[in-house]
């Protein structure tokens, strides 16, 4: 996989594999997905299509192509812009417009990259939405931020409103009411700004693609039960989420993706081999751990390296089910189409409660025989890190495993201090080692909170 290879993306424009990066075909695969996607948006109004944004939490993917939108979705735009290094003007930007220092640096990266012009990520157009569709999904951020965008740029809004699952269970009348709301005012909406109307059949026959897909990433994640892990489930597994956390969830590539993913991984458990890391294979796996949180975007592979090289290998992370938790069951139901779209949104990661969270920690702790929990906490995702030093403090009780603290941000490369979090990995990587060795159950939290910016 050194030799740098020309392939042909569907859009025709070439996907150089650089020399100094190792990726398994799947990484590749998956580039392509997105880079596709970015096309497609950049060619929107010259094919006369209307565009959509919508969040990644509670996506409504499969509705949307019913209505041939081309999908934009903001958080993947601001962590493209991150890996690419371009965020941090554009939250300064932001911030010069008047956003404050603790808003989330995702909207501060939409913000300011939209005064920027309509120029996405790669380069290439990124026209504004025609429609910004809300599901609202435990996080209030998300009405902020579309409320911020649509009174910037007057975009049309609808919002699907999802109750938060406080008693950590799906009702009948919460499934209810949101179908409801589907059929009463999402569908009409899109119907009327895309002059589309809408065909239940074809939402049919994408939720049988999703179920596809759906199947095979859950066999992928779940490989990093074995011995030594195949995948890394964090760093890695944001390879694998790509396309069905966003535009392609629901068609034939998300499946062919998945299936050729599938494969791959299943070889490697073949011949016991551990994750592909940027350097190539991992070397020995030393310790197996939980990771809670988003990473951190605009130092993403100095950030993996300081586990890598340590041994560490992530064996399952609940950011990699921020855009459904397949894993617990849920697939879409083409037979109960609108009905298993209200359950997808409710059941989404950020719709839980804190109980809800810790039940799926500590259950990911013992099913993935790992050594303990990493906190990688978001200064400003208010969301994920409201709480986060309970859940701490509650998976080390009821598990015995070690906890450890570390705070870093999604693309504000101000809040990344490289030195500062290789320290206190380090010291947690040794106080597992320590643990095994004395047998000692958990005690205090591993480290005090201390922000990881210099
Ligand atoms: S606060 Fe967190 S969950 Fe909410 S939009 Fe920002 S990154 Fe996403």
């Amino acid at each position: 996989m050194n030799t740098p290879i020309a392939m042909p993306s569907p859009i025709g424009k070439p996907t150089q594999k650089p020399q100094n990066v190792q990726k398994e075909d799947a990484m590749w695969l998956q580039k392509e997905l997105i880079n596709k996607n970015y096309m497609e948006l950049a060619t929107a109004r010259a094919n006369n299509r209307k565009v959509s944004a919508t969040f990644v939490p509670g996506n409504l993917n499969e509705l949307l192509m019913c209505f041939d939108f081309a999908r934009s979705l903001p958080e993947t735009n601001a962590l493209q812009n991150g890996m690419r290094k371009k965020s941090g003007k554009m939250i300064m930007d932001a911030e010069r417009d008047g956003q404050s220092e603790d808003v989330c640096t995702y909207v501060k990266a939409d913000l300011g990259m939209m005064m920027g012009g309509e120029v996405g990520p790669t380069g290439d157009p990124l026209p504004r939405p025609d429609i910004l569709l809300l599901s609202y999904t435990g996080c209030f951020t998300f009405m902020k931020w579309f409320e911020l965008i649509r009174h910037k740029y007057g975009c049309e809004t609808v919002m699907l409103h999802v109750p938060y699952q406080a008693d950590g269970k799906i009702t009948p009348s919460m499934r209810d009411y949101v179908v409801k709301q589907l059929k009463d005012t999402v569908i009409p909406t899109l119907e009327r700004v895309s002059g589309v109307k809408f065909d239940i059949d074809r939402l049919r026959q994408y939720m049988r693609e999703s179920v596809k897909a759906e199947e095979d990433l859950v066999h992928v994640l779940q490989s990093a039960k074995n011995r030594p892990s195949p995948i890394d489930g964090y760093f890695g597994a944001v390879y694998y989420i790509g396309p069905i956390f966003t535009a392609f969830r629901g068609t034939p590539q998300a499946s062919e993706y998945y299936r050729v993913l599938r494969g791959e991984i299943d070889e490697r458990v073949r011949l016991g081999k551990g994750p592909v890391t940027p350097d190539g294979d991992m070397g020995e796996e030393k310790y197996r751990l939980i990771v809670e949180g988003p990473p951190n975007w605009t130092s993403f592979r100095d950030f993996w390296k300081m586990f890598y090289e340590e041994g560490a290998v992530v064996v399952s992370s609940t950011y990699a089910k921020v855009g459904g938790l397949y894993d617990f069951g849920f697939r879409h139901d083409p037979e109960r189409p609108l009905e298993s779209l209200a359950e997808y949104c409710l059941g989404c990661y950020t719709n839980h409660s804190l109980p809800g969270r810790i039940d799926i920690i500590c259950k990911y702790i013992e099913e993935y025989s790992a050594d303990g929990l990493l906190i990688n906490s978001i200064k400003s995702c208010n969301s994920f890190s409201a709480g986060q030093l309970l859940i701490l403090r509650e998976v080390e009780r009821r598990t015995g495993k070690p906890a450890a603290f570390i705070e870093t941000d999604l693309v504000d490369p101000r809040y990344f201090s490289a030195a500062n979090v290789k320290n206190r990995l380090e010291s947690y990587f040794q106080m597992i080692k320590q643990k095994r060795t004395s047998g000692l159950g958990a005690a205090a939290p591993a480290f005090i909170p201390i922000a990881a910016a210099s």
